[in-house]
Order: C-alpha cells, then sequence, then structure tokens
C-alpha cells in the first residue's frame, strides 16, 4: 500500500486529513468502475483456479452470501490494486488515477448507490 507511506492514518495533521479525504473522493468517483462490465470481466479474469473452485462451490451449494463475498473481494481488490498500480506509475494521487481508469474503461456513473454494509 505506497499510498499509506506518504501519510498516517487517523493522524490528525492537516496533510493527512487532507490525504485521507482525497482517497474518499477517490472512492466515491470510482463508482463505475465498480459498475463496469469490463472491470468486473478483468477481475474475474485474474482469479485463480482455487478461487473459481470456491465459487463453484457456493454455487452448487447455493451459498449466494459465500458467492458473493468471493467476488466482491475479487473486483474491490483488482480495482484498488489497479488504481494503486496508476497513481505508483505515474506518480499522480489516487483520485488522478481513478479518473484515468474511467476515461480508458470509458465507464460513466451508473444509476445505483452501493451498499456499503455490504463491503467488508
Ligand atoms: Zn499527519
Amino acid at each position: 500500500m505506497p499510498a499509506l507511506n506518504y501519510h498516517h492514518r487517523n493522524c490528525g495533521c492537516s496533510f493527512c486529513c487532507q490525504v485521507e479525504l482525497q482517497d474518499e473522493r477517490a472512492e466515491e468517483l470510482a463508482q463505475p468502475l465498480y459498475c463496469s462490465g469490463a472491470v468486473l470481466s478483468e477481475a474475474l479474469g485474474e482469479l485463480t483456479v482455487d478461487q473459481l473452485a470456491a465459487m463453484a462451490q457456493c454455487m452448487y451449494a447455493g451459498d449466494a452470501n459465500g458467492l458473493f463475498d468471493i467476488m466482491l473481494r475479487a473486483q474491490d481488490g483488482y480495482i484498488k490494486e489497479t488504481i494503486e498500480r496508476r497513481a505508483d506509475d505515474v506518480n499522480c494521487s489516487r483520485f488522478e488515477a481513478v479518473e484515468f481508469w474511467l476515461t480508458a474503461y470509458e465507464a460513466t456513473p451508473a444509476p445505483v448507490t452501493r451498499s456499503w454494509s455490504a463491503a467488508a
């Protein structure tokens, strides 16, 4: 997590607060990435055979929560990694990295809001 090198979580100084505020805004801005089929397709493509087997077993057992959990983690992890990688590569903020990927994926806001209670 390279971003953490530059500030301290819950530190409270104005610099750290600013970074955290920007991170929150970046998270909101990333909504279209979470609703993008192209992004989800790539995230699922990164799954290992073991992870896919766990998904298949959840489906067979009718374990919707288990299946959702695996998919959510895969998607969330993939998007966060993608954003961090871009921010590292060109040394930009996470906010700018999100803007870059929105353009790259041609992702536009979808008419749904995230149910944060579902995120682990
Ligand atoms: Zn600080």
